[in-house]
């Protein structure tokens, strides 16, 4: 067992020796050293060959060469240090996704490694699992559709004893909450920013009419948890050229939400006001509240948070993929303010600028 150990010391002592290029060399990723500039010293032969690169360009050249798509400009690639960056880049119908790290150079000058990951069969397995799930969820909407009227029906043929009164209207319960759930699948794959095809129909409406909308249709399940559910619309806000189908969804996720993760006997107050020729929508709540380190994933597809009160709460973990999709499409974005355990208040805020202004074409 000694000797064993011994060459295994060995091997890795000398496998620790080994010139860090020639790892490089061997790597099948395309692999890039830079000086401080973000100029090419060394491009593997990977990367040689994705790039049409010689060995060892002279003069160095500038990365910025290689950058001829809208996501991979040198501000990007720069904060890929910090942030992993969700965008592939596409190289020859391949999907690379970029890692940058930092090291420090002999003369105490910094240097960068680039690395690009071929993501190409995750990037394939993630688009046939979002088409299966979008074949599905659209074949379920027909049966769905027809349950739900001869559940509809079923008082107009005889009449029901108490017991299947209660019945039918757990059926319809249930109908409810599957057709929901379909919508917000096909929802979350058409605004899906690297998938989807969903373009905004934009026309005039008004925000406070969509807020309006929304809390009239949910006051009833507000009412069955106790939870008094207002709103309250500043005078300033003008009327938009928006999606008002998608912002109707979105703003339902978000009041929805407000009431699932808040207790009986809660507050969840919708504001609308305009700072800074902003409009936002305000939806807080005083109910379960986020985790401080869950508030910065919480907004991807199919993140829910893993506490028991949650668990007991069903949900998709797709509403508030759709409510950033939904604000991001508008120019806009979404922020949360949260404290575990006393509330939360989520903003979506959409720029009164752009094509959001009425009178600016759709
Ligand atoms: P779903 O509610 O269908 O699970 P969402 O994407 O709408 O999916 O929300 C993701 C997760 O964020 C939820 O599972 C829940 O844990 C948490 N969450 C969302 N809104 C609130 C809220 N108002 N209060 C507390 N937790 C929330």
């Amino acid at each position: 067992v000694r000797e064993l150990d011994e060459t295994n010391f060995m091997a890795t002592s000398a496998l620790a020796e080994l010139p860090s290029k020639i790892l490089l060399d061997h790597l099948h990723s395309p692999a890039f050293l830079l000086d401080a500039e973000w100029q090419i010293h060394y491009a593997n032969p990977a990367a040689q060959q994705v790039f049409g690169l010689s060995p060892d360009p002279r003069p160095p050249l500038a990365l910025e060469q290689l950058l001829d798509h809208p996501d991979q400009d040198l501000k990007h690639v720069k904060g890929l240090e910090s942030d992993r960056g969700r965008y592939a880049w596409i190289r020859n119908e391949r999907h690379y996704q970029p890692q940058v790290s930092s090291y420090a150079l002999s003369d105490d000058s910094v240097g960068y490694l680039l690395l690009l990951m071929d993501v190409t069969h995750f990037k394939k397995q993630t688009e046939n699992m979002t088409t299966f799930l979008q074949t599905v969820s659209h074949d379920l909407r027909s049966p769905l559709t027809a349950a739900k009227g001869f559940v509809d029906m079923m008082s107009m043929v005889g009449d029901l004893n108490e017991r299947q009164q209660a019945m039918r209207e757990k059926i319809l319960i249930s109908i409810v909450d599957m057709t929901n759930l379909v919508e917000k699948v096909l929802d979350a794959g058409r605004l899906d920013s690297e998938m989807g095809t969903y373009l905004l129909r934009r026309e005039t409406c008004d925000p406070s009419a969509i807020a309006e909308k929304v809390v009239s249709n949910l006051t009833g399940a507000a009412q069955k948890k106790a939870i008094s559910l207002s709103l309250e619309v500043s005078p300033a806000v003008p009327p938009m050229n928006i999606d008002e189908m998608m912002l109707e969804r979105a703003l339902m996720n978000l009041v929805e939400n407000a009431i699932k993760y808040s207790p009986d006997g809660g507050v969840v107050e919708v504001r609308l006001y305009v700072e800074n020729n902003r409009l936002y929508f305000s939806i807080a709540d005083n109910g379960l509240g986020i985790p401080a380190d869950k508030q910065a994933t919480i907004f991807e597809k199919g993140i829910r948070i893993r506490r028991a009160e949650h668990r007991t709460i069903r949900g998709s973990g797709l509403g508030l993929f759709i409510v950033k999709s939904v604000a991001q499409q508008h120019e806009g974005d979404v922020f949360l303010k949260s404290v575990e355990g006393q509330g939360s208040e989520f903003l979506l805020m959409i720029p009164i600028a752009g094509l959001n202004v009425v009178g600016a074409g759709s």
